[in-house]
């Protein structure tokens, strides 16, 4: 310890201690309950590609330090997904940033696109690291709240609109929406891509769900819309795509002098990483649409058998369009404050949840919101579903 004041943690990063996922996880483990905290598969992604990153590791394919702006091969499978899947090309080697997950990708991206004092607009709730990142770029966070409306969370746009200042530098946003589940209508994408023209605005838009949309949602990449494709930073990761959340490889795609900038930040913070891994997610992103096609149906299978339990178990179900989450009114229930029922919740029903508060600068606002993960084995949910049906009585 020093002997001043002051105190270690600089004053950025003051607000942001230990996250509640180690908190919720460390109770999981001591009640020994069922962890639907956090969002990692509990079944390892596709054989062929965990024996094809076997294979890049024999072959000393990625073992000493890859490229800066990733392995060849990977910059190429995903210039290939973007044009098979959305019809929109960038070019492999200017327009294509490999990163240490999506998390490395918000970080370098925010990290070189802000100024200290400038603001930046995020969708509240939002995912834990945009708030943090932000804040070590010096950066000003300008929260826009998604409401609940009818059975899911609703973004405003004349709250938008309005939340856009002359410090506005950049719009934040991330569709599927982690934790509401919520999915960006065209109409809504539409409307931020002119607004984003109109004010002149960067946008770096969280896409690491963009395979995870159920029933007739539809994930459309807001690069596409008109006068977007020159603004925006698009990210995605191999992590919730093809479940395997440890091996930590993202990606950007950008016009190159965005592509540049945000690479002038990353290769300070890992320069490079995962290289054998990055050539498994090569072969992954050139699976066919088959394969994307029954592992959507297989999540919202999983889906449906945890909303229609928490259902029955009493809770109020916001039912997700996408992601790996269902988030919850605890209210039914009797309870108002999500940070105490998630407290208490290993020990009174052996279940761990997430209390949406913590995604909200509006503390207030998120206060009867937990969030539920289903990327679980079934056999676990109907566990979880079976012990949360005693809360009730
Ligand atoms: C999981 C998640 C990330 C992080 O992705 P990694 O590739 O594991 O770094 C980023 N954004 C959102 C919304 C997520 O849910």
């Amino acid at each position: 310890m020093t002997s001043s004041a002051r105190p270690l943690l600089n004053r950025r990063l003051a607000e942001f201690g230990t996250t509640v996922f180690a908190e919720m996880s460390a109770l999981a483990v001591k009640t020994g309950a069922i962890n639907l905290g956090q969002g990692f598969p509990d079944t390892d992604g596709p054989e062929e590609i965990r024996e094809a990153a076997v294979r890049a590791l024999r072959d000393g394919r990625g073992n000493q330090y890859p490229p800066g702006p990733g392995v060849p091969e990977l910059r190429a499978a995903v210039t290939a997904h973007q044009e098979r899947r959305y019809g929109l090309s960038y070019d492999p080697d200017t327009e294509v940033l490999v990163t240490a997950g999506a998390t490395e990708a918000i970080a370098a991206s925010l990290l070189a696109l802000v100024e200290p004092g400038d603001e930046v607009i995020a969708l509240e709730p939002y995912y834990d690291s945009y708030a943090a990142c932000v804040a070590m770029a010096g950066g000003t966070r300008v929260p826009v709240t998604l409401r609940p409306h009818e059975g899911t969370f609703r973004l405003d746009l004349d709250e938008l609109r309005d939340a856009v200042t002359d410090r506005t530098r950049l719009l934040l946003l991330n569709t599927p929406h982690n934790p509401t589940g919520t999915v960006l209508t065209r109409a809504e994408l539409a409307a931020i891509a002119e607004l984003a023209v109109e004010r002149d605005l960067l946008v770096v838009t969280d896409e690491v769900y963009e395979h995870l949309v159920f029933d007739a949602a539809e994930h459309i990449p807001l690069a596409s819309f008109p006068g977007m494709r020159e603004r925006t930073v698009t990210i995605s990761s191999a992590g919730k795509t093809f479940s395997f959340t440890g091996w930590k490889v993202g990606w950007i795609t950008a016009p190159p002098a965005l592509v540049t900038a945000v690479r002038s930040a990353k290769q300070y913070l890992t320069y490079v990483s995962a290289g054998p891994f990055q050539y498994a997610v090569a072969e992954a992103l050139a699976l066919p649409d088959s394969h994307f096609a029954g592992f959507r149906a297989d999540m919202e299978a999983r889906r449906d058998v945890l909303a229609a339990g928490l259902a029955e178990a009493g809770f109020g179900v916001y039912r997700p369009a996408g992601t790996y989450f269902v988030t919850t009114d605890i209210r039914p229930l009797g309870e108002s404050d999500g940070f105490a029922f998630c407290r208490d919740l290993p020990e009174r029903a052996g279940v761990v949840a997430i209390p949406n508060a913590v995604f909200y600068d509006h503390r207030e606002a998120g206060a009867p919101f937990v969030r539920f993960a289903f990327c679980k084995r079934t056999a676990v949910l109907e566990e979880a579903v079976r012990r949360l049906k005693t809360l009730g009585g």
